[in-house]
């Protein structure tokens, strides 16, 4: 396994590889890796010639200036997990290898940058208009930019995405579709602890009782699943709204369902073929999602 820090370095070990008509699997992460991520890593492992996997706390996709200072930075262990996987390339630059002063500046005045479409119109119409778009402003815009400069430096044949977070995955996948990349992104499914919480880098941050009462949030979506067949979708939400309001270090900042490809809010089952139901929520300090595929 070789740690890359540079762009150039890591270019010219994946012109070789290319050259050699090696397959490039690709898994972007921010680090403080779990096995959600390293389940990643194995499907592309097993897909590919070559994995590279990033680490990059991108700042960028943070609105909230604290939760990027708190994000857990854990390198040295990181790559201990992916040598243990057998990752072949990680790439973990520092922010200015990745952006411009003036790229940083545009973030820091919550001025939208455009820069990273080169020209090219990217527009994401509904997509990012609600649940994590709607509640994080220029989230998925820092999303698209951060992905985007990774793809054109990796060039990877296929990239490996959580549904995790399942309105990323639908912007990576239109945003890779609008751009052109010839990338195929593939969707990987939750990995969860045993309890059911499901694993994330900011899980480290909750507090013992905290993370005593985290497993209603996925007790919640099971049995919102399992309601699904015999209730309206508006029983399910009354029922998951009253579920979380229940558990006072728990502040529920939305519980929607929505048709899983569109991710648009849908009030009837008739109104869309697959639907997805999604939740996120502050516990303490530290804000969680999850999300279950309903049918
Ligand atoms: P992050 O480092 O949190 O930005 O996540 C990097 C990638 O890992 C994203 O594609 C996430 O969706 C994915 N991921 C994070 N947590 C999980 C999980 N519990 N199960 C599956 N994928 C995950």
């Amino acid at each position: 396994m070789i740690i890359f820090n540079r762009i150039q370095e890591l270019q010219y070990q994946l012109n070789i590889a290319r050259k050699a008509k090696k397959t490039i699997g690709f898994v972007p992460t921010m680090g403080a890796l779990h096995q959600g991520h390293l389940a990643l890593v194995q499907r592309s492992k097993a897909e590919n010639d070559i994995t590279v996997c990033s680490i990059f706390v991108n700042p960028t996709q943070f609105n909230d200036l604290s939760d990027l200072e708190k994000y857990p930075r854990t390198l040295e262990n990181d790559s201990k997990l992916l040598q243990s996987v057998e990752c072949d390339y990680i790439f973990a630059p520092e922010v200015s290898e990745m952006y411009t002063n003036e790229e940083l500046e545009l973030k820091r005045q919550k001025i939208e940058d455009n820069g990273w479409k080169q020209g090219k119109t990217v527009d994401f119409g509904m997509l990012d208009k609600v649940m994590e778009g709607a509640h994080r402003p220029g989230h998925f815009n820092g999303v698209a930019q951060v992905v985007s400069k990774l793809f054109r430096i990796v060039l990877p044949d296929k990239a490996y995405f959580g549904q995790k977070d399942f309105q990323q995955l639908a912007i990576v996948r239109s945003m890779t579709k609008q751009l052109g990349f010839n990338t195929e992104i593939i969707g990987c499914p939750i990995i969860r602890e045993s309890d059911g919480l499901a694993m994330s880098s900011r899980n480290v941050r909750l507090t013992e009782t905290e993370r005593n009462v985290s497993p209603l949030i996925s007790k919640t979506l099971f049995k919102v699943k399992e309601m699904q067949a015999t209730h309206t979708i508006a029983e399910l939400k009354a029922f998951a709204e009253a579920q979380i309001q229940s558990e006072p270090l728990m502040q529920l900042e939305y519980f929607e369902i929505a048709d899983a490809e569109t991710l648009q809010p849908i009030s009837d089952y008739k109104q869309a073929k697959s639907a997805v139901a999604c939740i996120a929520l502050k516990l303490g300090n530290v804000r969680l999602i999850d999300n279950i595929l309903l049918y």
